[in-house]
């Protein structure tokens, strides 16, 4: 017991320090700084080709956003995500080795070059994810905690950030068995994080771009609309599940595109009653849940 609390401190003080560094010192190697970057670049290709001409500079819940950004990506994790996923690692390890298993590596990727390395990483990663927001969406205690990036109503870089932190534990959760067995560690390749953010900042972006011939391939701010739309094709639970790739939906069929989306409303129904501050954004499943 004292192991895991000496990690969960451990983890704790060792974000906070990583944190206060990144911060403070600006590299090519540093996630703060790229979010910033990603950031300030996607807003500036918005505000000068703008897609939904009549949106305001500063959207609808431009702010609230903002901070669900950086909640997401820094605090949530200086919080607690780092300190309990270390602690759970750690269980989890410590549990595999009373069956004697120690290493659950099941196929060895570090032997092969890193390009194929980032690449399998990325695609088997994206997948997962694919999969784990189907889920999001048919579950409905899932969908009760997914509502939250579906309550946008004007689409803008920083809404690709905006989720309940407890979408980070199912989603990590769920990739992190997976990788483990071909040998990835939890934290994420910096290059395939980076790509990823750009493309999730672009596909809530307000402005039109779908890569020509690579729409079958990367996810893009057309077919997340429609996903994000409020109407959706009758019988489905949802349309356009994929995060970066896009390549899965054409694949299982769940690609929607019936025309460019720009005007069409955003969100689910019975949007008018869903809470409109953070504290009580983040609390609602949980009453929610308990039964209503
Ligand atoms: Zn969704
Ligand atoms: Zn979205």
């Amino acid at each position: 017991m004292e192991k895991y609390f000496q990690i969960f401190v451990d983890g704790y003080y060792g974000y906070f320090t990583y944190l206060l560094d990144e911060i403070m010192y600006p590299s090519w190697g540093n996630y703060f700084w790229w979010l910033v970057g990603l950031s300030l670049g996607v807003w500036l290709l918005e505000l000068v080709f703008p897609w939904r001409k009549s949106q305001p500079l500063i959207r609808k819940d431009f702010w609230l956003d903002g901070f669900y950004m950086f909640f997401n990506f820094f605090l949530f994790s200086l919080i607690a995500y780092n300190a309990i996923s270390n602690v759970a690692v750690e269980a989890f390890n410590d549990f595999l080795g009373l069956f004697g298993v120690t290493n659950l590596v099941a196929i060895e990727v570090a032997s092969l070059p890193t390009w194929s390395q980032l690449l399998i990483l990325f695609v088997l990663a994206d997948f997962i994810q694919w999969n784990v927001h189907r889920f999001l969406h048919r579950i409905p205690a899932l969908w009760e905690f997914h509502k939250l990036h579906h309550s946008v109503e004007q689409m803008g870089f920083a809404a690709h950030l905006r989720f309940h932190w407890m979408e980070t534990i199912v989603y990590k959760t769920a990739q992190y068995i997976p990788l483990a067995m071909i040998g990835f560690g939890l934290e994420e390749f910096f290059l395939v994080h980076i790509f990823a953010t750009a493309i999730g900042h672009l596909n809530h972006a307000n402005i039109r771009v779908t890569y020509g011939p690579l729409k079958y391939v990367l996810n893009n701010p057309v077919m997340h609309t429609w996903h994000h739309a409020k109407q959706l094709p009758k019988g489905s639970s949802g349309v356009n599940y994929g995060i970066t790739l896009s390549l899965w939906d054409y694949l299982f069929r769940t690609a929607y595109i019936p025309n460019d989306g720009r005007d069409e409303p955003l969100g689910f129904d019975g949007m008018e009653k869903y809470p409109k501050t953070f504290w009580q954004q983040i609390s609602y499943p949980f009453w929610k849940n308990k039964g209503d």
